[in-house]
């Protein structure tokens, strides 16, 4: 995977030793060497993470963090300070500035490869979400990113064989009023976490971690917990399976002794990256729900109903049902357009009303209705096309105290694989054209004769 990383350091023989080991690796490098300028570039070149210095003259790593990490633009670009600071106090201000990670300076080359990888890969699964919900973005309905976020109620699994460790950890995330459940074995994890209820799972490295690290990897390849961030907690020395565990899908990590301020910081990150992405999937589910729609009935759409209709008569018989508004020019043209709508709207809920939920209906053009029924032969699918003509002719619209008479007239035909969906609907508008002719009101069935491209 080639990615892009601006590094960012006031010192520039850090940053050419950076550049050096990041290109070795075949990775892009982006460079600044100063927070406002490490803004700029990140702003306008988007790199995949930022490496950040934390002690820099003027605006330090923090003020940088949090400035991406408030921008809609780069909030979600993964932040990894680099500091010759090592207390944990300088941690957890860095993790509460949205960092999601440390590594400390001088930079150990296979921490830092394994932690990009970790990043990376959580970053392309976003990426890859943010794209598809762009339509959703363009038409301004995501929410804007908020790094300070609560995660009140969100759910945390702590996996270890130590009880004194699973507590204190339980203890450290109930203060940010995270519901956590504890485990002692990786069967019981595993049960647990397939529920897919969990936000964050902690697992604890037993002397021999393999197991657990091929627990990570399990995990990463299942369904409900695919997604769900992994946090780490090991001795400094299990360096090795810690990044082991980094490749195999671990998110994060905390060594003994664990410290409780950063404990509930790299949770509070993990959880809040995991909400986010939960988020544009929504917001991705909302727009494909939109696309789909037909704004002012709620119906399916004309898009969405021809390729239903063309899917089904691959393989299978249906009837058409063309069902148009009688005279709803005047409508519009007595009560105004207004009134006009909410007569689309109460046509279309009768229509929704009448259909098994296995038919589709949805608005064709302006006032005209298309509806697919499956499993429906001539003689019935006339039966429920003059049902629904009934439906709607038996009662006035009502809107406020106007009363509007309205029927409707409804052209059916049926066909199956090897008719085309425009011959069918052709065929089910020469029937309405008919009905029509006829005086409106009223259901009639194609006549096959009438089918000119018929063989
Ligand atoms: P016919 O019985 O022959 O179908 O007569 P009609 O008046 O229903 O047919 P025509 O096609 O002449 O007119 C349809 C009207 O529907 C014209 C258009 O202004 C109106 N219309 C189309 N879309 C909408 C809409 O979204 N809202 C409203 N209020 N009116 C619409
Ligand atoms: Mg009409
Ligand atoms: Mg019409």
């Amino acid at each position: 995977m080639t990615a892009r990383i601006l590094a960012v350091d006031d010192i520039a023989a850090n940053l050419r030793l950076l550049e050096a080991k990041l290109q070795a690796e075949y990775y892009e490098v982006l460079l600044a060497s100063s927070g406002p300028e490490a803004l700029t570039v990140a702003f306008t070149q988007m790199p995949d993470v930022i490496l950040l210095d934390v002690m820099m003259p003027g605006m330090d790593g923090y003020e940088v963090c949090r400035a991406l990490k408030a921008d809609a633009r780069t909030q979600h670009i993964p932040v990894v300070m680099v500091t010759a600071l090592t207390d944990s106090t300088e941690r957890v201000r860095g993790l509460d500035a949205g960092a999601d990670d440390f590594l400390s300076k001088p930079v150990d080359d296979a921490t830092l490869f394994a932690r990009l990888r970790a990043l990376l890969r959580v970053k392309q699964v976003q990426d890859a979400w943010r794209l598809r919900s762009e339509t959703a973005r363009d038409l301004g309905i995501e929410s804007q990113p908020d790094p300070l976020m609560s995660v009140a109620g969100a759910r945390a699994l702590v996996m270890g064989d130590r009880p004194d460790e699973v507590q204190a950890v339980r203890e450290a995330l109930e203060a940010d009023a995270v519901v956590v459940t504890t485990v002692s074995s990786i069967d019981e994890a595993q049960r647990e976490l397939a529920r897919g209820e969990h936000d964050l799972a902690l697992l604890a490295l037993p002397e021999d971690a393999m197991d657990v690290l091929r627990l990570a990897s399990r995990l990463r390849a299942q369904n409900a917990t695919r997604d769900l961030p992994l946090l780490l907690l090991a001795d400094p020395a299990q360096k090795m399976q810690v990044l082991r565990g980094f490749d195999l899908g671990a998110n994060d990590h905390a060594f003994r002794p664990l410290d409780p301020n950063e404990l509930r910081a790299r949770a509070r990150n993990q959880i809040r990256r995991r909400r986010y992405q939960e988020r544009l999937r929504l917001e991705l589910d909302r727009s494909l729900e939109m696309a789909v729609t037909d704004q002012l009935t709620g119906l399916r759409n004309r898009r969405y109903v021809r390729r239903h209709l063309d899917g089904l008569l691959r393989t299978e018989e249906a009837a058409v049902l063309i069902v148009d508004i009688d005279k709803f020019k005047l409508i519009n043209d007595t009560h105004g357009h207004n009134i006009g709508d909410a007569a689309l709207r109460d046509v279309a809920e009768r229509l929704k009303i009448q259909l098994r939920a296995a038919d589709v209906v949805a608005r064709y053009g302006g006032e005209e209705f298309l509806a697919v029924l499956t499993g429906a032969p001539a003689g019935y699918a006339l039966a429920v096309a003059d049902r629904l003509r009934e439906a709607i002719a038996s009662e006035p619209v009502l809107t406020g105290n106007l009363t509007v008479p309205i029927t409707v007239s409804i052209g059916v035909a049926v066909g199956g694989p090897g008719i085309t969906s425009e011959r069918l609907i052709g065929m089910a508008d020469e029937a309405l054209y008919r009905a029509k002719r006829d005086g409106r009101n009223r259901a009639y069935l194609a006549d096959p004769a009438l089918d000119k491209s018929a063989v």
